[in-house]
């Protein structure tokens, strides 16, 4: 585990949030600045940096099976939602540490900005 990571810190109990879901594998949160109404990240427990790192596959069930559950037990499934996953700077990546947006409550645009 990287101990100067925020979402490492977070997972040890270190670092302050709003936790909605946690397991074996997973901890859910709310983000601390809220892009809609609903706004979640899903992120696993073992420190993988990016999309791009992932050496495991099981990883991508992990955090979407957990994503769904949540975004069930939450109601969103009718109104809609949307999993985003932001891989690199490039793309809005600030935190590197895997996570999956869990976004919902507003009409989303197409094609993202
Ligand atoms: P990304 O830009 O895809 O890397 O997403 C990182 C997200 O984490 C942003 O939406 C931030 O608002 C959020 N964030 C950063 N630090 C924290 C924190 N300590 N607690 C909750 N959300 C955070
Ligand atoms: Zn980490």
């Amino acid at each position: 585990m990287d101990h100067e990571c925020p979402f490492c810190r977070i997972v040890q109990g270190r670092g302050k949030a709003d936790i909605l879901y946690s397991d074996n594998d997973v901890v859910v949160i709310r983000d601390i600045h809220p892009k809609a109404p609903v706004h979640l990240l899903v992120i696993p427990k073992r420190h993988v940096g990016s999309a791009d790192d992932i050496e495991d596959p099981s990883t991508w069930s992990t955090v979407m099976d957990a994503a769904v559950k949540v975004a069930r037990e939450l109601g969103l499934r009718e109104g809609g939602y949307r999993l985003v996953v932001n891989c690199g700077a490039g793309a809005g990546q600030t935190v590197n540490h895997l996570h999956v947006h869990l976004l919902a409550g507003r009409v989303f645009g197409w094609p993202p900005g």
